[in-house]
């Protein structure tokens, strides 16, 4: 038997556990461990949560998680309850698949001040994700920031605007609803530090913008290039950029009295974050492009706000022992090959970029270099031995059928026409997988 374990129950992890499977049939077991209770990572705690077709991709990472190869080990948290070595000891190979749950810093002045927040934190926010369920922006202003041109950008920007009925049919927490239901917010500033033709924004995302109820996305004409440059553009991009051309030329969007504008402010790279002890303002520079890159002009102003999002990608969180690539922020490695028997797949590989369905091929081809590696299992103790110190450090973990218990409690409590209503704090889920939480 070969016995495998993958750090991160998210679509890298699955989709790599899928690959397993098919490689080596039952000759294989595979323990996939999450530091939460709860399985499949993104889909459930970064997917937006008014794109439910999304994330009906874990009915089939349930598939591959009910085979009697796979099993969930929830609630321990690798480097700190089990260590990389102590893992390394119990199982042939060990795949990170950890994603990349954290900010990259704007490394700018006043970055610290309240009411500035990475994507991460304000998406796990509305998502109920329990590191950040307790972060309780204020929405008292009137005009939010958001920086980056990417589709975390749209997410941020769309759920700031839906009207409340425009949340039917999500799994957006109630905290965030209600706190959404108070929002004084009525102009959303996107700002990108390139132009039109630079944006990681997809056609689908920005589309939906403009079919909002109260939404009147606003782009200025003089920031798009000539419309005969559109026909070197790769089609994805040309039709994103057909959606800002039309937002330049609408008179209007939405035409209620409680109408957001969402403008798009292109050239326009933050240099500050201003305030007293909150944020009060943004110093932005305008830019122009040299090479494909920004270039500051020196010209600058401010924009008052009270909310600043930044939606700039993001990194891997360290594991004690594995190398890390500061410059990229993920771990170091060489093709998902980091040492011998360890090995790093999807985001923790390549960084933040990528459909969830790109990390399917990543998880097929890590496991073509684990069979090229090792054509032959070490003979390792893998799940018996992880059981025996799981048992002596008295790891009470998480199994998926615990899971599923907590799924139905879920949905159990979920409001009217929403599919589930998360649980927000791992002692809660803990309680209702019927666990003891002391
Ligand atoms: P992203 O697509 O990499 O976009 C990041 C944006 O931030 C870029 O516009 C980048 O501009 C800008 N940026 C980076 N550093 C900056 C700085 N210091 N100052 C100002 N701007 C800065 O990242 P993302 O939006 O976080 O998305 C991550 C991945 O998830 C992407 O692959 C995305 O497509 C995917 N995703 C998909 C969906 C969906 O399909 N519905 C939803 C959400 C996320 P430059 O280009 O100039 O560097």
């Amino acid at each position: 038997m070969r016995h495998i374990a993958i750090v991160g129950s998210g679509p890298a992890g699955y989709y790599t556990a899928e690959a397993a499977i098919k490689q080596w049939g039952d000759q294989v077991h595979i323990d996939v461990f999450d530091r939460l209770p709860v399985p499949f990572g993104l889909i459930r705690t970064g997917v937006a949560p008014d794109h439910q077709s999304i994330k009906g991709v874990s009915k089939r990472y349930e598939a591959t998680a009910g085979t009697d190869n796979v099993r969930f080990v929830g609630n321990v948290t690798i480097g700190k309850d089990v260590t990389i070595a102590e893992l390394q000891d119990l199982y042939d190979a060990v795949i990170l698949a950890t994603g990349a749950p954290n900010d990259r810093p704007l490394g700018l002045p006043g970055e610290q001040l309240a009411n500035v927040f990475g994507s991460a934190a304000f998406v796990g926010w509305y998502n109920g994700h329990p590191m950040f369920a307790d972060l309780d922006p204020a929405l008292s202003h009137d005009t939010a920031v958001i920086i980056g041109n990417g589709n975390v950008a749209l997410d941020v920007a769309r759920i700031l605007a839906k009207a409340q009925s425009e949340f039917h049919g999500s799994d957006i927490v109630s905290h965030a609803l209600s706190a959404l239901d108070g929002s004084r917010i009525r102009r959303i500033v996107i700002l990108g530090r390139r132009g039109p033709h630079q944006i990681a924004m997809t056609p689908k995302e920005l589309g939906e913008l403009a079919h909002l109820t109260r939404a009147r996305p606003q782009v200025d004409p003089a920031d798009l290039p000539d419309a005969a440059l559109d026909e070197a553009l790769d089609p994805g991009l040309r039709k994103s950029v057909n959606h800002l051309r039309a937002f330049a030329a609408a008179t209007g969007g939405a035409d209620t009295d409680d109408a957001i504008d969402i403008e798009f402010d292109f050239f326009a790279a933050p240099r500050a974050i201003i305030g007293e002890d909150r944020v009060e303002e943004i110093e932005v520079e305008r830019t122009r492009l040299e090479d494909g890159k920004a270039v500051g002009t020196g010209e600058t102003y401010r924009i008052p706000a009270g909310l600043v999002v930044a939606c700039i990608g993001y990194q891997t969180s360290r594991i004690p022992d594995v190398p890390f690539d500061d410059r990229n922020g993920r771990f170091a490695n060489e093709d998902g090959r980091i040492a011998p028997g360890l090995y790093c797949v999807g985001w923790a590989r390549r960084g933040p970029t990528g459909t969830i369905g790109t990390n399917r091929p990543d998880g097929f081809s890590i496991i073509e270099k684990i069979a090229e590696d090792m054509p032959e299992p070490a003979g390792k103790p893998g799940r018996a031995g992880f059981e025996a110190l799981a048992q002596a450090r008295a790891i009470d973990y998480v199994k998926f059928t615990d899971w599923k218990k907590i799924e139905q409690a879920e949905i159990a409590n979920a409001r009217d026409g929403s599919p589930r209503e998360k649980f927000v704090a791992v002692d809660r889920m803990i309680e209702a997988a019927g666990k003891d939480i002391s």
